[in-house]
């Protein structure tokens, strides 16, 4: 388990965070609530999110409440409660009757609104540990004690905070610059020929098209080609249309969104049962159309070198079908946390009082190191950032994978599932399973065990 808070010490690392967004933050959180010293930087003017509703599964909640119990709490303040806690899907095409439920658990998986929950995150936020309308441009890691961060507006970390940064972490999502620092251009997100419409419509106006008992928890309308997805988020019904489309992704400058309309939805919707056109009913005509990406074509190498690494979108951006990507983004800054937790420890004096009286290891066994050559500051970052890497890796690429072949069951493209619902409930259920049932706290202690075996000790 990670230790209660220090806040009597002062921190003997200071890890710069690049992105403000649901993984930034809460990786700050967690280092906050251990006592180690942080900056965020953000592009934004401020911490805000965009976007319509988000839900949070069984294994991002194990991670918030690890992280610091407020930061769960912070969810909980904002979350709608589940009229029912299954995962509903419908046969929209079809029959449009239920074809398969999945328990949540007790109030599991429960939505809330992007911009209330990070609202409430922020508000535990110091504010003299974020610094605004700072984008990053450039790292310079000198592979010793010293990393530099350099933004597009000219200035440098140092002139800031008045001292050197020994980590950074790019947070900064989908289109990281911090990843494109770390292991080039190459690794990009590509275009996964879907793209989607979402909003928040008020309860009274969904309850025109849904019924009470739909609108009150999470349901899905499967079907040829496209799906769609409503829950409850305080007095609005979230709804999230997905359309695939067999062309290429083309915004101007590059961008993921482009101005709808909705006629790409209504004509692939036209077709399908009354309950499952009446959704496409819901959203207003003039939208913004959101191409999902997700970097299964081009993934990153690798996730961490000498000082610097990348966690969340950064990292392994995926697609929004399996409601895990800000999920794994929170397992990412809670292994980062336990792992510098342990490093900020062993540079504690007090870890090198413990040494010099027990060299052959401390009364708890956190003290001495068997290699005749303590490593240094710079290499014990290197390696806890390295047991960062192994222990997220495999985990993160997976899910990617799985969302992409989540969102072809939906839309009745997976070949070995095609439109049958009992094969459909067995491998949807798996890999929802191999999500939620993740023993986060055991993550942390692999991490650890990794990182103490690289260190020798
Ligand atoms: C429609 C949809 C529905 C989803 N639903 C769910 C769900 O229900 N559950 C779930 O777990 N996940 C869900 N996801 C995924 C989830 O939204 C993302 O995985 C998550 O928001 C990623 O958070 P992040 O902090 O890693 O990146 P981001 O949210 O992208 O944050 C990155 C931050 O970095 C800043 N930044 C960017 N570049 C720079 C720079 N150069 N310098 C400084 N700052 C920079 C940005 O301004 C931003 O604040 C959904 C995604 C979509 C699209």
């Amino acid at each position: 388990m990670l230790s209660p808070p220090d806040s009597t010490r002062s921190s003997r690392l200071h890890v710069a965070i690049v992105g403000g967004g649901i993984t930034g933050v809460t990786l700050a959180l967690g280092l906050l609530k251990r006592g180690i010293d942080f900056t965020i930087y953000e592009r934004a003017s401020g911490i805000k999110e965009i976007g319509a509703g988000v839900g949070f599964s069984p294994n991002a909640e194990e991670a918030l409440k690890a992280l610091d119990p407020r930061v769960h709490q912070a969810y909980k303040n904002v979350a709608t409660p589940n009229g029912e806690d299954y995962f509903q899907w419908i046969d929209g095409y079809g029959s449009g009757e239920v074809i398969y439920k999945l328990y949540v658990g007790e109030q599991g998986f429960q939505g809330c609104r992007r911009s209330a929950f990070i609202e409430e995150l922020a508000k535990l936020l110091p504010a003299e540990n974020i610094r605004f309308s700072k984008e990053i441009d450039s790292i310079v890691d000198d592979g010793e004690s010293k990393v530099e961060l350099k933004f597009k507006d000219g200035t440098r970390e140092t002139t800031d905070i008045g001292k050197s940064t020994r980590i950074a972490i790019g947070c900064d999502g989908i289109r990281s610059r911090v990843r494109d620092i770390l292991v080039g251009k190459d690794y990009a997100a590509s275009y996964t020929h879907k793209f989607c419409f979402r909003g928040l419509v008020p309860m009274e106006k969904a309850y025109e098209h849904v019924s009470r008992y739909r609108a009150s928890t999470r349901f899905m309308y499967n079907g040829p080609n496209a799906h769609s997805i409503t829950y409850p988020v305080g007095e609005f019904l979230n709804v999230l249309l997905v359309v695939s489309d067999p062309e290429p992704w083309q915004a101007p400058g590059g961008k993921h969104t482009a101005f709808g309309p909705k006629d790409a939805a209504v004509k692939a919707f036209e077709d399908w049962q009354p309950s499952a056109r009446g959704i496409v009913d819901l959203l207003p005509n003039d939208l913004d159309k959101w191409a999902v990406f997700d970097m299964l074509e081009h993934p990153a190498p690798y996730y961490a070198r000498g000082s610097v690494a990348i966690a969340g979108d950064a990292a392994h951006a995926t697609g929004p079908h399996l409601g895990a990507g800000a999920g794994f983004g929170m397992e990412d800054a809670l292994a980062l946390v336990g792992l510098l937790e342990a490093v900020d420890r062993r540079l504690s004096p007090t870890f090198a009082t413990t040494k010099a009286l027990f060299p052959d290891g401390g009364p708890n066994g956190g003290g001495g190191q068997s290699s005749s050559k303590p490593a240094t500051k710079s290499e014990l970052v290197h390696k806890a950032l390295a047991a960062y890497q192994d222990i997220r890796y495999e985990r993160t690429q997976w899910l990617i994978k799985a969302t992409r072949e989540a969102s072809e069951m939906f839309q009745w493209q997976y070949e070995p599932v095609g439109n049958d619902p009992v094969k459909f409930g067995e491998e949807i259920t798996r890999r929802f399973y191999q999500i939620w049932n993740y023993d986060v706290h055991g993550m942390v202690r692999d991490a650890l065990e990794d990182f103490h075996g690289r260190i020798g000790s």
